[in-house]
């Protein structure tokens, strides 16, 4: 079973908080420990070659990774891995190394932030002015923080906006703060004996991308930019936002054409259909206290949604006239 997390932290992260969970280094060591009692937790390469060999996943393992390259990667997460011996991957957005550009998601993230943290009389007044920027009327800040949640790189001109109304300096926030990991630290990682994996170039929601070349650019360039920085022919690829609404023929292409693409992950799910790896997304504290790991918990919901996911399928069929 492979089990994906962002980020790892003993305090709350501004750019993070509004978008992502992020557990802390003690509910993360709980996750650890589980896992080593649990099963064996594998390395990328004997991941590979169990693919290679023409298996799935190897079942009863676990591997473990980390997706977008935030700094607390190399600060906080690394450490307490090699402190409990535990191999892992790292998934890197290429465009955020060295702490040269802001995830979009990051900006929402801070906009929400200034705007929970401004008086009611200020708040009023930004969010009248979001909306000149925006050509909308948002009636309540709810209203507002819901709108900036479901912006994609498709919309970032409108996420800059915003953000230049709420004040926020982008690139005084990726120089005073640097989010992401640089590629020294990168380096340190591969040294430590860590995988290094691309996560497309810039974190676009690739379902919305359209044309199928901007997609295989995202994925084999990265890849690239992984590859050449670390010294090795191929690495792994997690699909950022997921895979669930892209073809998957054509992701098969893509890594059939391009050998620097190793094997590919996706978020949120149990399985490996021969392309995609899926992964228990474990940032998420519900559950977790002074007993340990929510884990356990994760991936019985896991495989709940995944067999109501799978008996909807059944019923479209039957309703469809296929059969099951
Ligand atoms: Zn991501």
């Amino acid at each position: 079973m492979a089990v994906g997390y962002h980020c790892v932290s003993n305090t709350r992260q501004p750019h993070l908080a509004h978008v992502l969970d992020c557990k802390t280094p003690t509910e993360f060591e709980s996750d650890l420990r589980w896992m080593a009692a649990t099963g064996p937790v594998l390395n990328y390469e004997e991941v590979a070659a169990a693919r290679r060999s023409g298996k799935r996943f190897p079942r009863g393992s676990f591997h473990v990774s980390f997706d977008d390259g935030f700094s607390e990667s190399a600060t906080v997460i690394a450490p307490i891995l090699l402190r409990h011996k535990i191999p892992a991957t790292f998934f890197l957005t290429t465009d955020f190394l060295d702490n040269r550009r802001l995830f979009h998601r990051n900006l929402i993230s801070l906009c929400i932030e200034r705007l929970r943290t401004a008086s009611s009389t200020e708040e009023a007044d930004l969010r009248r002015r979001i909306g000149i920027s925006a050509h909308r009327r948002f009636p309540s800040a709810e209203g507002l923080v819901r709108w900036l949640r479901h912006l994609f790189h498709d919309r970032v001109d409108s996420i800059e906006a915003a953000a230049s109304v709420l004040g926020i300096d982008r690139a005084a926030f990726l120089e005073d703060r640097s989010p992401y990991l640089t590629r020294g630290q990168v380096l340190r990682l591969a040294a430590d004996g860590f995988t290094l994996g691309a996560h497309s170039l810039s974190h676009p929601r690739m379902s919305l991308m359209g044309r199928p070349a901007a997609i295989e650019h995202e994925i084999v360039e990265s890849c690239r930019v992984v590859a050449d920085l670390v010294g090795v022919s191929q690495v792994p690829f997690s699909v950022p936002f997921g895979a669930s609404r892209l073809n998957r023929r054509h992701l098969k292409e893509v890594q059939r054409r391009n050998p620097v693409v190793g094997c590919m992950f996706d978020a949120d799910g149990i399985g490996d259909d021969g392309l995609l790896i899926s992964r228990i997304m474990a940032d998420n504290q519900r559950g977790t206290g002074d007993d340990g790991s929510n884990l356990p918990g994760l991936i019985r919901r896991a495989w709940l949604r995944g067999g109501i996911k799978r008996a909807k399928v059944g019923i479209r069929r039957i309703a469809t006239g296929d059969r099951p």
